[in-house]
């Protein structure tokens, strides 16, 4: 089987478009879907991709599987990632080692809430507050310097995955059902059978295409489609306390992530592949290791093992992005594009972060490996995820870039789109919710992914 098919079809029943995380999975369960329900197969779907499998966020992400997220519908769709991860680990590159978050007393109440709603979804984690979370981590790390840390909360089915991995593993799982996936293949417009906004033919590059139904799974280019599809670039958001806000209906972000090398092995006490951890500490300041200068008033870091993006042992790590605007450059993309590189003083507050809170990253400035590490991402009004028609047959995966570990959506749509009329875990991600005073968007932290 080749990587990519090369001879466009003139019609396909479903037309995926984007060959990232979202468009990958939502094609290959559709495949599956379609077979259980004897409805047709993967013959029925193809995925296009302007440039290639991965050729987005999916395929430079650093890879954390976590769910620690104030919005609690969200709890509900990891647990479905999470099956999909166990799937087939090996092929997506899936480490369960388990995630950690870490933070101040003023966080409790927010943890408690996290935690309770995690579990109530299955999703199992452990809570622990005041001297037991400061030996918690000691117990696994036990350079970890807890003074400042008051509750933490331990996913255990979360992990990371290998990014490539994962996606040349969901391209290979679309290829075994029957999908076909064509790179190169560029969509430039959607032709509409009727005032209703029906699209009877996707435009592309290489040809039309006529369909009965499309998923866009488009990641940083959502933005674009949405406006070919001749939706507004503003919205009156509405909020449960009777706010209404006008907002732009995209934000672009950009990400701070990068590599630090290891001499000796990142294990935790008993010699496992640590958890992903996370820590956000409000009221502590992170200082220059080497200058001793305040670089910012707060603390916001994760990291985990850097596997395979590393040329040798290091680990990978980030923090928060960087508002763009509603307007951004998106081609190039990633790596390849000048604008949305790192400034050197990501290196020193990643470090310095590191450093703070392990002592065996205490002196880890000097070994910041220094490479391109951009990446952009298109968010929501409120941040969170929308998963909704835009057209009464497109149907529009917009992860607000919480995504990467969010492979259980393409299975749930899958299920929506092959006929189960209600798929509840859907329901509070409709782009309704701005107009019916159900915006998301409460979060006592620093960062955009709520
Ligand atoms: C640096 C970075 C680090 C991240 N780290 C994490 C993390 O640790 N954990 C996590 O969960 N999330 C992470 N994310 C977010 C996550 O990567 C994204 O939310 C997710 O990958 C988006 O997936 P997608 O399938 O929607 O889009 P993408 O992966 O962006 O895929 C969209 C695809 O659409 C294609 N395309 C665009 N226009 C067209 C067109 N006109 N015709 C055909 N094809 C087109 C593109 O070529 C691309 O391949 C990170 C993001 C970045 C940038």
């Amino acid at each position: 089987m080749t990587e990519t098919e090369t001879k466009l079809p003139s019609s396909a029943a479903y037309v995926v478009v984007g060959a990232g995380i979202h468009g990958l999975s939502s094609a290959w369960h559709l495949a599956m879907e379609l077979k259980a329900k004897g409805k047709g197969s993967g013959a029925d779907v193809i995925v296009l991709d302007k440039t290639g499998i991965g050729a987005g966020a999916s395929g430079i992400a650093c890879g954390c599987v976590r769910n620690m997220y104030m919005t609690g519908p969200i709890h509900s769709i990891l647990r479905h990632s999470v099956d999909v991860w166990t799937y087939d680990p090996v092929a997506f590159g899936f480490q369960q080692v388990g995630y950690i978050s870490a933070g101040e007393a003023n966080q409790a109440a927010d943890y408690e809430k996290i935690h309770s709603s995690q579990n109530s979804v299955g999703y199992h984690s452990d809570l622990y507050q005041g001297k037991d979370a400061k030996n918690f981590l000691k117990k696994i790390w036990p350079d970890f310097k807890t003074a400042n840390i008051d509750v933490v909360l331990h996913e255990k089915i979360s992990g990371y995955a290998g990014t490539r991995q994962a996606v040349a593993g969901l391209a290979q799982k679309c290829r075994d059902h029957g999908v076909r996936i064509f790179s190169g293949v560029e969509v430039t417009g959607y032709q509409t059978a009727s005032s209703g906004g029906h699209v009877a033919k996707v435009m592309t590059n290489k040809g039309a295409v006529a369909c009965e139904m499309v998923v866009l799974g488009l990641g940083t280019w959502t933005p674009k489609h949405w406006a070919m599809l001749g939706r507004g670039d503003t919205v009156e958001a509405k909020y449960p306390d009777g706010a209404t806000v006008k907002k732009d209906m995209w934000t672009y972000w950009r990400l701070l992530e990068g590599e630090v090398y290891i001499d000796r092995p990142y294990r935790t006490a008993a010699d496992m592949d640590p958890p992903v951890l996370h820590v956000e500490l409000m009221n502590t300041p992170v200082v220059d290791q080497r200058t001793g200068k305040e670089l910012q008033d707060h603390l916001y870091v994760y990291w985990k093992n850097g596997a395979e993006r590393m040329d040798r042992p290091g680990v990978q790590g980030g923090t928060i992005p960087i508002k763009i605007g509603p307007k951004a450059v998106t081609d190039p993309y990633g790596h390849a594009n000048d604008e949305y590189q790192a400034e050197p003083g990501f290196a020193d507050y990643l470090t310095s972060a590191m450093g703070q809170l392990m002592g065996r990253f205490e002196t880890c400035r000097k070994d910041f490996r220094e490479r391109r590490n951009g990446g952009i991402g298109a968010f929501t009004p409120d941040n969170v995820p929308i998963f909704d028609f835009v057209a009464p047959n497109v149907y529009m995966i917009a992860d607000s870039n919480h995504g990467f570990k969010m492979t259980g959506a393409g299975k749930l749509v899958a299920k929506l789109l092959t006929g189960d009329n209600r798929v509840p875990e859907l329901v509070p991600f409709r782009l309704s919710r701005f107009q019916e005073g159900k915006t998301f968007g409460a979060s006592n932290s620093h960062c955009p992914w709520v």
